[in-house]
């Protein structure tokens, strides 16, 4: 009976490290899923971002801002080549 008993206790503490253990590898597995996801979004709408802005530049209205038509400097142009928006316009 104490033998039964202990080896119980034994083996739930087994069983819970080991679900632990499961948990935290679904865990990451979802959150490296989600990080993922994210990075394909980001890359998706970056993509989008640049064919908007080489119709932009077929079209001439390139280096413009979409939100107050103002041009955007070149600076930001230089770091950000497919931005639509100037400062102002995208904070
Ligand atoms: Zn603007």
């Amino acid at each position: 009976m104490e033998a039964s008993l202990s080896s119980g206790r034994d083996g739930t503490a087994a069983v819970s490290l080991d679900e632990s253990i499961g948990r935290l590898s679904r865990a990451d597995a979802l959150q490296s899923q989600e990080i993922s996801l994210s990075l394909q979004a980001n890359v998706r709408q970056r993509l989008e971002m640049v064919r908007r802005a080489l119709a932009a530049i077929e079209s001439g209205t390139y280096g413009a801002c979409v939100g107050c038509k103002n041009p955007i400097p070149e600076a930001r142009l230089e770091a950000l080549p497919e931005t639509p928006l100037c400062v102002e316009c995208s904070a």
